[in-house]
């Protein structure tokens, strides 16, 4: 039986201008296709079963041609796939969406169109430039610098000049001089406000704003390069009072992260929401430990306990879906008291509607064993923690004489999905800043990334072990002051006004 192809627009490079329709036809695809303008944040999107077809490689010598995506199209639906098609902004504002669909429609393979929302209008409201403003402009209009037949040549200037709106140029950077004459012959004033808008919605976006005949030299002078759209229009001049992007937070700044995928969104969320651009890029995985004989003898004896410990949000999921599996209520832990490395766990565990005893003064294995070691009194603790987990916990319990069982939950295994979309940019120098949450998202990331100049990286780190570790290979540290990620949130803010300082 034929699958199905949805034609998606995935917006212009924001991942959160991706709709919801668009999110959940990715969800649920067996193969996606796309190319170049399609942002990072949505690539993340991408289920890690889901086989990508990368067909637009930026240098255009491996750009795949068209009826050859449209064969791919049509094979994979074929065989049976659910196909997602993603393009970049709107798939049929000059994305060549209509080509795509012809050869679906002969062959009677079902398709969906999701619309996407344009970078003609979207790139422009992220560098304050509304398109349209009632004491400017009344109309829009949306033009391609770039057509099959020589572009700029079928360009009706005079009249293009004589709507007097706002005007938006596709795939014009290489044609700006030829469409800036054009309209100048045309009639427009030469003061006539006009910008360019480069990378617009990412991180890394640029405007210039200047006039009609002065775009090309400060373009040239900015060294504007594509992805960028034109735009020309009295709206332009409004950038300078209604620019918010860049000032936000974390405007203007790109940043890796590197937890494991369940505990990503959290973290990548505040980071959007602070007005950073997040690249995720998780480098470890939990894995709960199969037949897990030791956590059910601890658990056929658990009177034999007066304190549990926990030391990861992910100790505290598996355990709780372990108890589960093992049909057990959480009423056993009744009169039990309960420590957590720190404010994350503790979290997690509240979550299941349990406060905590006991957490330590700084986050981590050495002080959560002093202080358990003191608040123990002798009465024998049961560690769930990961298999190989700090020695400097239990090292510290037996110093203080109390006894423990230390019982591993999970296995932390290494595993990145799209490392080589990461490393393009990271060589590129594309990331500004790389945040590790414990050392071995370290060991993760520096395993998929393989062979890379580790001492150009910034590295945002939780806290000591962590930094121990990226320190290994030679990258420029930051730490965080408390092993927290609010901590690490205020840290990031700090350096990104330094950044805006000039520093
Ligand atoms: N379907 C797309 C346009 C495809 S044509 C849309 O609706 O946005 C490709 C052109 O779009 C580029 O040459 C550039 O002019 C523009 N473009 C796409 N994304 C952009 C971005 N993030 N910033 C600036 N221009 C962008």
């Amino acid at each position: 039986m034929n699958g199905k192809v949805i034609l998606v627009g995935a917006g212009p490079g924001d991942s959160g201008l991706l709709t919801l329709r668009g999110r959940a036809a990715l969800e649920a695809a067996d193969v996606v296709v796309y190319d170049a303008l399609v942002g990072q944040g949505v690539l993340a999107m991408i289920p890690p079963n889901a086989r990508r077809i990368n067909v637009g490689k930026r240098s255009s010598n491996h750009l795949v041609p068209q009826h050859e995506i449209n064969q791919i199209l049509l094979h994979e639906a074929q065989e049976g796939n659910n196909v997602v098609r993603l393009k970049g902004g709107d798939p049929f504002l000059f994305g060549r969406g209509g080509e795509e669909l012809e050869l679906l429609a002969e062959h009677g393979v079902d398709f969906e169109v999701v619309p996407g929302i344009t970078s003609a209008i979207a790139v422009p409201a992220y560098a304050g430039i509304p398109v349209t403003h009632r004491d400017f402009t009344s109309s829009l209009h949306i033009i391609t610098g770039h057509t099959k037949a020589k572009a700029e040549a079928q360009i009706d200037y005079p009249s293009l000049v004589k709507l007097n709106g706002t005007l938006v140029f596709l795939m014009g950077i290489s044609a700006m001089p030829t469409i800036m004459e054009g309209l100048l012959a045309g009639g427009i004033d030469p003061d006539m406000p006009a910008a360019v808008l480069e990378r617009g919605t990412t991180a890394h976006q640029r405007r210039v704003v200047s006039t009609v005949k002065n775009l090309v030299e400060d373009a040239c002078a900015a060294g504007i390069k594509t992805p960028a759209i034109i735009v020309v229009g009295r709206v332009c001049a409004l950038a300078g009072q209604f620019h918010w992007a860049e000032d936000r937070p974390l405007g203007g700044l790109r940043i890796l992260i590197t937890r494991p995928r369940e505990l990503m969104s959290a973290f990548a969320g505040r980071l959007r929401a602070l007005g950073a651009e997040v690249v995720e890029l998780p480098s470890i995985a939990t894995q709960a430990i199969p037949d897990n004989t030791a956590l059910t003898g601890a658990f056929s004896c658990l009177d034999r306990y007066q304190w549990l410990t926990f030391t990861s949000p992910s100790g505290v999921r598996i355990f709780f879906e372990e108890l589960r599996r093992m049909r057990r209520d959480v009423r056993c832990l009744a009169g039990l008291k309960l420590a957590a490395i720190g404010p994350s766990t503790a979290r997690a565990l509240e979550e299941h509607g349990l406060q905590i005893d006991l957490m330590p003064e700084r986050y981590d294995a050495a002080h959560l064993g002093g202080a358990l070691g003191v608040a123990a009194n002798g009465a024998r603790v049961l560690i769930l923690r990961a298999k190989i987990g700090s020695p400097e916990l239990t090292r510290a319990l037996e110093r203080a004489g109390v006894g423990y069982d230390d019982v591993p939950l999970y296995e932390t295994v290494y595993a990145c999905a799209n490392a080589e979309l990461v490393k393009d940019q990271l060589e590129q120098g594309e990331v500004d800043y790389v945040a590790f949450t414990s050392a071995s998202t370290v060991k993760g990331f520096v395993g998929a990334m393989g062979d890379l100049d580790y001492s150009k990286l910034n590295a945002v780190c939780i806290g000591e072990q962590t930094a121990a570790e990226a320190q290994q290979y030679g990258m420029k540290i930051v730490t965080a002051q408390s092993a927290t990620i609010d901590s690490m949130i205020d840290c990031l803010t700090g350096l990104s006004r330094l950044k805006e300082g000039g520093v």
